[in-house]
């Protein structure tokens, strides 16, 4: 089977869906709250001493655990599996959604409650269930909120971060038929009344993972609302997709990333809730999909492969200058801002997301902030340069000539001298243009051309030497 991904347009930067965002106050209610989370979570990491030296710790802890990923994810399988657990492999979405389905089928599964869990927005889930009649219901809040809307997470770890609280009153009394408020705990409380019943009716609850720990054979999930702790729970059946990036090595480890991940991601010291799950609870079913979907591809390129180290804060998410002014919906798939412009070309190919490199100003905050100091600049570079140089729509004639013509002036001083005479006069020419320059594409259309300065200094200095030399 294929999965149906309705909404996966990674091809182009800027998208369709982005427009919504230009509406007056979605753009000023994601830049100002990407803002504001970036001020307060910097300010507790700074707080912390030694916070440069656990980043430097995790980035060799991950470093260990993607090079040695064949064996740990074996010793996951082996160890997670003695306890009682089934896991299974998946090459990518489309056998992922199989097994899912398989599995639904077996238990006879009619509704689902899922955690938040972005492996599975890869899978686009909750279409391929629908598909098949199965009812599939987000219980994070952020994620039941643009669930309703019928949209896309804007962030991957605060979905609904471009929705104002009345935004949220008008969807509830909508689609929930709950009288308007806009008071965040009576929000709160109706999304919590509609979810308990979800819970009790579910016959599978479905969710991600944070850390697998291969050593003793441990999915661990965090969260704050308890909603991953009801849906892992609460039904029969529990099915957890791991990317297998996630593995780490040993017990050891973990403490180093709980006290990494909440900071950078929601400025908390800790999660409220951490779930360590070692297989199935008496009298239920735990399922475990390790998925890789692209990710022996990042493994591939030994230039990138850094990428896998990520684990999914946001961090460099809420401090990108051009994040803030686009939203997530304009990056065309499930992985917003550096994080999304790093990874989506990578599981996509560069064919589909080819463009993503190439939008950042390259100033280097992502990287700064970055708890596992991921060099995502240089990535950015490095995979803008397999953007041009792979089979892909970056690598048109047209520009393929320019940049030629480009490096051939550059060869040498006398063709460079010759090629600048000949810019001077074509620029000196241009105002005597029948049509204006506009004409000649929409890069053009806003801008002037610039004023044709005097001598360049070669020239100056040909003539003025003589007044320097003693
Ligand atoms: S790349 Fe680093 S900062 Fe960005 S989401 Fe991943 S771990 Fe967080």
């Amino acid at each position: 089977m294929t999965t149906t991904q309705h909404h996966l347009d990674g091809a182009e930067f800027l998208t369709e869906q982005t427009k919504n965002l230009s509406k007056p106050t979605a753009p000023a209610a994601l830049g100002e709250t990407a803002e504001r989370a970036s001020k307060s979570n910097r300010e507790v990491t700074d707080s912390v001493p030694y916070f440069q030296q656990w980043r430097e710790a995790a980035h060799r802890v991950k470093q260990y655990a993607i090079a040695n990923l064949d064996k740990l994810l074996v010793e996951f399988e082996r160890n997670i599996s003695a306890r009682g657990a089934t896991v299974l492999w998946a090459k990518d979405a489309a056998e992922a959604n199989e097994h899912m389905l398989r599995i639904a089928r077996e238990h006879n599964v009619k509704s689902v409650v899922k955690s938040k869990s972005m492996v599975t927005e890869e899978m686009d889930l909750n279409h391929v269930l629908a598909e098949e009649g199965i009812r599939a219901l987000e219980t994070d809040l952020g994620e039941y909120i643009v669930q309703l809307a019928g949209q896309r997470p804007v962030h991957i770890v605060t979905p609904a971060i471009h929705m104002s609280a009345a935004d949220v009153g008008r969807l509830f009394h909508e689609k929930l038929r709950e009288p308007y408020t806009e008071e965040h705990t009576a929000l709160t409380d109706i999304a919590r009344r509609h979810l308990r019943e979800a819970y009790l009716a579910a016959e599978m609850g479905v969710s991600g993972c944070n850390c697998a720990i291969a050593r003793t054979g441990t999915a661990v999930v965090i969260e704050n609302e308890g909603n991953a702790g009801l849906s892992t729970a609460t039904p029969p059946v529990h099915v957890a997709v791991v990317g297998i990036e996630k593995i780490l090595p040993r017990l050891e480890d973990l403490p180093l990333f709980l006290n990494l991940l909440p900071r950078s991601a929601t400025g908390q010291k800790l999660t409220s809730y951490t779930h360590l799950i070692h297989g199935p609870a008496p009298g239920r079913k735990l399922y475990v999909i390790l998925i890789d979907n692209g990710r022996t591809n990042v493994l591939r390129d030994p230039a990138a492969r850094s990428a896998l180290y990520c684990i999914r804060c946001g961090a460099c998410i809420y401090n990108c200058p051009v994040y803030r002014q686009v939203g997530g919906w304009a990056y065309g798939w499930i992985y917003p801002g550096p994080i999304g412009s790093i990874l989506t070309p990578q599981l996509r190919g560069m064919k589909e997301a080819g463009k993503l490199p190439f939008a950042s100003s390259l100033c280097g905050l992502c990287a700064e902030v970055c708890p596992v100091k991921i060099d995502i600049p240089h990535q950015l570079v490095h995979l803008r340069h397999r953007a041009v140089n792979e089979p892909s729509p970056m690598r048109s004639w047209t520009e393929r000539l320019i940049w030629a013509g480009w490096a051939w002036m550059m060869g040498g001083p006398l063709r460079y001298k010759l090629a600048m005479t000949g810019v001077r006069i074509g620029v000196r020419l241009s105002r005597y243009l029948p049509w204006h320059p506009g004409k000649l594409g929409a890069w053009t259309r806003g801008r002037e051309l610039p004023q044709v300065p005097g001598p360049d200094f070669r020239n100056w200095w040909k003539y003025n030497k003589s007044k320097y030399e003693p």
